[in-house]
């Protein structure tokens, strides 16, 4: 079966930078994801278009199909009586922030007495993304995963 839209597809992927180094991959258990939906980075999805089990794609990603160009706006303070409680903040850490309907990790660049400087660019914004993907299945979605636009486990519709 071939990947098209509405289709789940199993894939074992390494992702790199551009200096090579390992970003993300998937682990033991391939990465499952519903073809067509935007469940997985716009360049990735459209190289494995038309792709079936067995197949072996390697593809570069430029931001714009990625995870986006790096946005300046996204720096911004927040007092530090809104982090998790007991938090000790330190340049470096991340936080998972709710900004509006959406959960963002907010990376601390700068601590000072009574707030924080957060980015909340994502850490692979502005960077091309090196994949390397071996395409394990490709199924039918059920019903449950069409009506929530994404995979769901084996025998599972939560
Ligand atoms: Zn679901």
């Amino acid at each position: 079966m071939e990947i098209r839209r509405n289709k789940v597809v199993a894939i074992e992927y390494t992702l790199k930078d551009d200096q090579g180094t390992v970003v993300d991959r998937s682990g033991k258990t391939p990465l499952y994801y519903l073809h067509g939906h935007s469940n997985i980075v716009t360049g990735l999805e459209e190289a494995l278009e038309g792709h079936k089990p067995g197949d072996s794609i390697e593809v570069s990603v430029p931001p714009e199909k990625g995870y986006g160009s790096y946005d300046p706006k996204l720096i911004s303070n927040m007092p530090i009586s809104r982090l998790p409680e007991g938090s000790k903040p330190m340049k470096g850490q991340k936080y998972n922030i709710q900004m509006g309907n959406q959960t963002r990790t907010a990376t601390i660049t700068k601590v000072r007495i009574n707030d924080v400087e957060i980015d909340t660019n994502h850490v692979l914004a502005d960077k091309t993304l090196h994949f390397s993907v071996r395409v394990r299945q490709v199924r039918e979605a059920t019903k449950g995963e069409l009506e929530h636009r994404h995979a769901h486990a084996p025998h599972s519709d939560h």
